[in-house]
């Protein structure tokens, strides 16, 4: 496979509050981790900056003028937004390049540059709704993905797969009466933002909840997705899939009570890679979500990228 990485310094430059989980510590983590051997097949790309009209491909108006009004000015400052989420003065920045970089990635594999990409998002994404910031989360990085894959390339039938241990709330927002974008996700029953049942459905089914017990172990997590997600993604037949990769269902993660390890990740990965080849000519373009101990997202997240480098 050709596998590309999209990141850029400025991710690192978003602050958040002393002993907030969303540090810029996890991305250094993972730089680390990439620079092992394993990942020399990489294609290492600067994620480009997104243009500020890239965030209403998801959201309105009123919602990034909010954003980028709520931002400090002042070097130190870090400014509360939403519930759980703040801003600095360079988090405008890190999240315009979470977003070109997931554009950049849908681009490419549109049109041949690469198989497969991983965007190292950052702030995440997922919890974010039209007109609302939650969780972490400015602007629905994936969702904005998925429109421009149907806007510039054409995609008619696009999957989203969200294994983060929290449920997508935002995106499942932004798609449920889209029938023509599925939104499948995996997520701790009973944990923020609490939603994501299974009896949320969407319109014609394209909405698919699989939430997991407080300990649900890799098994439990692979049953889920080969009995709830992949016959779903089968009856879908997308034309890319988009991966809300969150790695905070870690055993080591202490933000959920899921047991996950390196090993599911990679499984998960596997199984998604199998879908693309047999529907999409292996087009998977996949986001960092969440995923807050250092040592779980080195872990989870070098071995779902080095499955989608070796297929
Ligand atoms: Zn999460």
């Amino acid at each position: 496979m050709t596998t590309r990485l999209y990141s850029h310094p400025d991710v690192l430059e978003h602050r958040t509050p002393a002993g907030h989980p969303d540090h810029p510590d996890r991305l250094k983590a993972l730089d680390l981790a990439l620079e092992h051997p394993h990942f020399d097949r990489l294609q290492r790309v600067e994620a480009p900056r997104a243009s500020e009209d890239a965030v209403l491909l998801a959201h309105s108006e009123e919602h990034l003028w909010h954003v980028m009004r709520s931002m400090p000015e002042d070097e130190d400052d870090i400014r509360q937004i939403g519930e759980d989420t703040y801003g600095s003065v360079a988090t405008l920045q890190a999240a315009f390049r979470s977003i070109g970089g997931a554009m950049a990635a849908v681009d490419d594999v549109f049109t041949g540059a690469a198989d497969n990409g991983f965007v190292t998002c950052r702030p995440p994404g997922h919890h974010a709704a039209f007109a609302r910031v939650a969780g972490f989360c400015l602007f629905n990085n994936v969702a904005i993905a998925a429109n421009h894959a149907r806007t510039v390339h054409g995609a008619e039938r696009i999957a989203i797969i969200d294994w983060d241990a929290h449920h997508g709330d935002g995106t499942q927002a932004l798609f449920e009466n889209d029938r023509n974008t599925m939104v499948a996700s995996l997520h701790e029953e009973g944990l923020y933002p609490f939603t994501g049942k299974v009896d949320e459905t969407g319109i014609a089914g394209n909405i698919v909840n699989a939430p997991l017990r407080s300990g649900a172990t890799g098994d439990q997590f692979r049953e889920a997705f080969r009995d709830r997600i992949i016959p779903a993604v089968i009856n879908f037949s997308p034309d890319i899939i988009l991966i809300s990769a969150g790695f905070d269902a870690h055993y080591r993660d202490r933000v959920s009570h899921l047991n996950l390890k390196g090993e599911d990740f990679d499984w998960a990965t596997g199984r998604v890679m199998e879908l693309a080849e047999r529907f999409c000519q292996n087009r998977v373009v996949s986001l960092l979500e969440g995923g807050y101990d250092l040592e779980g997202l080195a872990e989870s997240a070098g071995m779902h990228i080095l499955r989608l480098i070796r297929g």
